[in-house]
């Protein structure tokens, strides 16, 4: 496959060229936080920030925060009673440049979800799917592991390729980008980029094995969702680890794998639009039902759920995927912690239910 270079100076201009063919995301500054902008092909160039992980994952660019599945109209114009609905228009296909390599990952947790495949699914999402069927990712080597990353205890790395289409490595003067599938070789066909030469091939494979040793050494968690399974009914071990908790739902909304949502219909008059909404299992009202009742009312079971979920539930539903126990859905990036207002460490709930100490826990 193809491996171009573009120089840091160009990186703008080529980002701004993508974005006259796709709705581009790259990370930007806001404040103390690094989050995922769309690049403007008309306003003036503007370096991406690379040199900080995103603060969120890029999990909106294919699971939009709140997006509009159709709109509708009651009681037609000649007033009769009645309901139209309509389609809402496809969406451009997106390019996210500079995710970190388990963001790219994580969308493989969303993909037999809302593929239906697996045991789990019978039913296509086709709005996760056209987005994801176009969607091109340019993963970013992470160059410094955060003290909360852990990756490699689930199967990536600073490096992986899992998932993504083209992998950039930072230079000092720019950027190797590597093609990794055929819509990624498309994007990198550009009068920006030219070939990347051998000593830059050479000190970009430097760079990432670099990155690869400067993680700690993984942990073994092979055995998590049995041990989570034992400790289902530890009430224990689930109010200890949530005491803290302020259910605010940051950790699932950071989450490169958390999934869930809501759906809502908005109306004004006689028109309307359903929205599916982002939702979060670590919220109070998550599993409120109708007649007041609220199985997981209490902020430990929430969590116990959500640590289940990734750890447990997940893989025993996937277990014909990579991974010891079925692939574990979560791709180790450390968001969860470093955001938790509560320091909750989900390293931590899963070697204590392993029975292991976590050498790279805070
Ligand atoms: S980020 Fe921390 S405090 Fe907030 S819901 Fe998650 S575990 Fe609880
Ligand atoms: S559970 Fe935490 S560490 Fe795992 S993918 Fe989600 S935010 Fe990242």
């Amino acid at each position: 496959m193809d491996a171009k270079f573009i120089s840091r100076g160009q990186l703008p201009e080529w980002l701004r060229s993508l974005a006259a063919r796709f709705a581009v995301l790259a990370p930007a500054r806001a404040g103390s936080s690094v989050i995922y902008r769309p690049v403007d092909p008309e306003a003036p160039p503007r370096q991406p920030e690379l040199a900080v992980k995103p603060t969120e994952s890029a999990k909106r660019a294919l699971f939009p925060l709140s997006e509009a599945l159709l709109t509708f109209v009651k009681n037609q114009p000649d007033g009769k009673p009645g309901l139209e609905l309509r389609e809402t228009p496809p969406p451009r296909p997106c390019l996210v440049f500079g995710l970190p390599s388990c963001d790219a990952r994580g969308f493989l947790v969303f993909d037999p979800v809302y593929a239906g495949s697996g045991t789990a699914g019978k039913f296509q999402d086709n709005y996760y799917l056209r987005r994801r069927e176009q969607a091109v990712l340019i993963v970013k080597t992470c160059p410094r592991p955060l003290s909360t990353c852990f990756c490699n205890w689930v199967g990536g790395g600073p490096a992986s390729t899992e998932g993504a289409d083209v992998l950039a490595t930072e230079l000092k003067d720019g950027l190797v980008l590597e093609a990794l599938t055929g819509k990624g070789a498309r994007v990198l066909d550009s009068a920006l980029l030219r070939p990347a030469a051998d000593e830059q091939l050479t000190a970009a494979a430097q760079s990432r094995a670099a990155s690869e040793a400067a993680m700690p050494p993984p942990v073994d968690i092979s055995g998590c969702a049995r041990a989570l399974r034992g400790k289902f009914d530890s009430a224990g071990f689930w109010q200890g680890h949530s005491a803290g908790c302020l259910s605010c739902g940051a950790c699932t909304c950071l989450c490169p794998t958390c999934y869930c949502f809501d759906l809502s219909d908005e109306e004004r008059g006689s028109r309307g639009v359903r929205l599916r909404s982002w939702d979060s299992c670590m919220l109070p009202l998550f599993t409120q039902e109708t007649g007041g009742h609220n199985p997981r009312a209490a902020k430990a079971a929430r969590l116990r759920n959500r640590i289940s979920h990734k750890f447990s539930f997940y893989p025993d539903l996937h277990p014909s995927l990579p991974g010891q126990d079925g692939h574990i859905a979560c791709c180790g990036c450390g968001r969860c912690i470093r955001s938790c207002p509560s320091a909750v460490d989900i390293r931590r709930i899963v070697t204590e239910a392993l029975g292991t100490a976590a050498e790279g826990a805070e």
